[in-house]
């Protein structure tokens, strides 16, 4: 019997177009001889459909148009498709997707699900909770600050002096709970900060302020339920000032990824360690990247973040380090469906 594997893409955020490219990617390489998949399509306005045509038409988002092909009103609770899935497994980024919401929804109809639980995908898309967690557990931070809209259009001109005393410029500003890069500015003067605030605010009513860190980018990707391994560790030279959503996605040639990192076995195993215990400390289940920083100029390491759905196309970092590590793409997805269920089982 094969098993059913209900594919969740799209969705409504910022990272719709991301969540389409590596969807299209992971059920490309599924082994259709072990698994039946069953596509649903989040919109970007949220509405969600059954999509029974072709792979191909996921990636440049036109599967959306296919009629023929879409089922689009049907309950998610109750529909002969829905119900005979063994496992979800949603490949959706950031808000609505990662934060622990899509999760919720899937633990309520109990199947199991691909990736981290309720607690950990929310801790982990908010930037300031979990720092909160990651300097508990002992791992090296960057000073930062959070800012709520509301504390903002009350208190300005008070909060701009007490920022620029903290952080000095430049500082990256960033909305709490995003990813890919979407609303994130670095500032390097008051209009700066003003203009990135606004551009910021438009994805979050809470905005993380972080301290700018002249640093290398190193990732590290974490597999596993109680039991978690970290994989080598891999350097991103940026192609941009930062790495923005266009160093991302649409300069990918530009930017490099180096993997295996250079760096001393010393320094590897440190941020191996801090991966793991920063999985560990949000609860983490299945897959996460955690992403760190190492000042050029002290060589100090600090945790960055943590991606509990991280860019899975088969050219992102993530299967890309597995791949160093001993993993193929095909056997990753396996090994990460056969994790959902595992934890269900538990
Ligand atoms: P996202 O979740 O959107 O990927 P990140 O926090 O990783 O957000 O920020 C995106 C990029 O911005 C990072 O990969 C890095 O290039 C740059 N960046 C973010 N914060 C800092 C910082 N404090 N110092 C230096 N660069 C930063
Ligand atoms: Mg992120
Ligand atoms: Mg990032």
């Amino acid at each position: 019997m094969k098993l059913k594997v209900g594919v969740l893409f799209g969705g409504k955020s910022g990272e719709h177009d991301v969540s389409l490219m590596s969807a299209s990617n992971v059920i490309e390489v599924m082994d259709k001889e072990k698994y039946d998949i069953i596509k649903i399509g989040i919109t970007k306005l949220g509405k969600w459909m059954i999509y029974t045509g072709d792979t191909q038409n996921i990636a440049d988002g036109s599967w959306e148009n296919d009629r023929e092909c879409t089922i689009k009103e049907f309950s998610i609770f109750d529909h002969p498709m829905i119900n005979e899935i063994d496992v979800f497994f949603p490949i959706l980024h950031g808000p609505n997707g990662e934060d622990g919401t899509v999760q919720g929804l899937l633990k309520i109809m109990n199947k199991p699900f691909v990736g981290c639980g309720v607690l950990a995908s929310s801790v982990g898309m908010d930037k300031v909770y979990s720092k909160i967690l990651f300097e508990n557990a002992g791992i090296p931070i960057g000073t930062y600050m959070s800012l709520y809209k509301s504390e903002w259009v009350l208190k300005s001109s008070k909060i701009i002096s007490s920022i620029e005393e903290k952080l000095a410029y430049p500082f990256f500003i960033k909305p709490a709970n995003m990813g890919s890069s979407v609303g994130i500015s670095k500032a390097h003067n008051r209009d700066e900060m003003l203009e990135g605030f606004m551009e910021a605010f438009k994805y979050d009513s809470k905005l993380i302020l972080e301290k700018a860190i002249d640093c290398r980018e190193v990732e590290c990707a974490v597999l596993g339920n109680k039991e978690p391994r970290a994989s080598v560790l891999g350097e991103i030279l940026p192609s941009q000032e930062f790495y923005d959503y266009k160093a991302k996605y649409t300069d990918g040639d530009k930017s490099t990824l180096i993997i295996p990192a250079q760096l001393d076995e010393k320094t590897t195993e440190k941020i191996k360690d801090y991966a793991v215990r920063a999985f560990k400390s949000i609860n983490g289940r299945g897959l996460s990247r955690v992403d760190f920083f190492i000042d050029k100029n002290t060589g100090e390491i600090m945790i960055n973040e943590i991606n509990t759905l991280p860019g899975f196309t088969n050219i992102s970092m993530y299967p890309k380090l597995w791949e160093e590590t001993g993993i193929s793409y095909s056997d990753l997805v396996e090994e990460i469906i056969r994790l959902a269920i595992e934890e269900y089982n538990s």
